[in-house]
């Protein structure tokens, strides 16, 4: 007889579960959902795994990522149970679990820690920036109390701290995936259709549109980029492009001045899109538009805000730059820029901004089995 685990269900509650004990089993949940299949039955599977406390379960789970957070299972489920805010929670769980140090944990568990934790990181990181400029006043002035090599160094520890554990977490999904996964040899041809399922996903939002354009959606008639698969669209290529931009800039030093340049067309292109799906995302949470954008967390709040700033700032350092304005309004927002920025790949490997890694890995072991 499986025997009920409370502990963990309460646990769960911790990572953003609502009332999911109060499920019956009914299965309306899975009928609902546009993105279950036959061999991915969820979301009800995973409650009886929550409910039994199947860590290990959960964590070898690729269907987990297969849900988008539509939050149709949680409008049509009879008991309240929330499945949809479930899934979320559970991802969560799976984020932290994945993570070896902990930190993540911590960062969704508690409000007030995941503030603590943020603005701590944005001060190291602040000081480390100063002693790339170390010619600067303020800079001068930190060196007399805290010496140039100690920031230095915590800076760049803090750094290959957070890749190490991206990696880490990587390498414990991929080990747990492979673990369940059926033994029959793989031929080149479902490698191959698993990264083209994977691709198309990245490209388009293939999965994530079929919640969007169902004939009920309340999506199906608004424009196009209004709708959510559109706006992770636009964040996540944002800073794809973002990021791929800056690596361009530092690596062919382009002057600051020639916008036609490709890292600086890539760099403006890829802001738009950071900017408008930041703030779309930022306003659907704030009206809680659908039941979606009611299940936010403070510490993805708070992510969505840091993309937001990053891209505003950074267009209005564009300006700056071009009409040449060397104020010290601009250099405070050249710091808030460069910390945000930091902030957020450092923050990469400990928040939901991590599902940008856990979710294609996911798909590509989904398909590929
Ligand atoms: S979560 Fe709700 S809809 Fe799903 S099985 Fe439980 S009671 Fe039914
Ligand atoms: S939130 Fe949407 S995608 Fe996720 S399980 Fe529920 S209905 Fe399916």
């Amino acid at each position: 007889m499986a025997i009920v685990n409370p502990e963990f269900a309460n646990e769960i509650i911790q990572y953003g579960a609502k009332d999911f004990k109060a499920c019956f089993n009914c299965g309306t949940c899975t009928a609902i959902c546009n993105l279950t299949e036959k061999n991915a039955n969820f979301p009800r599977i995973f409650i009886r795994k929550g409910i039994l406390g199947q860590k290990d379960e959960i964590l070898q789970s690729k269907e987990l990522w297969l849900c988008y957070a539509c939050g149709d299972c949680s409008v049509n489920c009879p008991r309240q149970a929330a499945p949809g805010e479930y899934m979320a929670a559970m991802r969560r769980y799976a984020i932290a679990g994945y993570e070896p140090t902990g930190l993540t944990k911590l960062i969704f568990k508690s409000n007030p820690l995941s503030i603590v934790i943020t603005l701590l990181l944005a001060m190291v990181l602040g000081f480390f920036l100063f002693t790339m400029k170390p010619e600067m006043e303020v800079a001068r002035w930190i060196f007399k109390y805290l010496p140039y090599e100690i920031i230095h160094t915590m800076g760049l520890i803090i750094f290959s701290f957070t890749a190490l554990s991206m990696v880490w977490g990587m390498l414990a999904m991929i080990f747990k995936l492979r673990k369940i996964a059926p033994k029959e040899s793989k031929t080149k041809t479902s490698f191959f259709k698993a990264l083209s399922a994977v691709i198309a996903e990245m490209a388009m939002m293939k999965r994530y549109r079929v919640c969007d354009e169902e004939e009920d959606s309340f999506w199906l008639k608004k424009p196009l980029m209004m709708r959510p698969w559109a706006v992770h669209w636009a964040i996540m290529w944002g800073f794809i492009g973002l990021l791929i931009g800056t690596a361009l800039d530092f690596a062919f030093k382009d002057p600051a001045t020639t916008y036609w340049l490709p890292s600086r067309l890539l760099g403006t292109i890829a802001g738009i899109l950071l900017v408008y799906g930041a703030s779309m995302a930022i306003i659907y949470r704030r009206k809680k538009i659908t039941r979606t954008y009611q299940q936010t967390t403070l510490a993805d709040q708070m992510l969505l805000f840091f993309l937001w700033i990053a891209g505003i700032t950074g267009f209005w350092l564009e300006v700056a730059v071009f009409i040449d304005a060397d104020t010290i309004v601009n250099h405070i927002v050249f710091v808030i820029h460069t910390i945000i920025s930091m902030e957020l790949v450092l923050l990469f490997a400990f928040s939901k901004f991590a599902h940008a890694i856990y979710r294609p890995i996911a798909l590509f072991f989904y398909n590929n089995s």
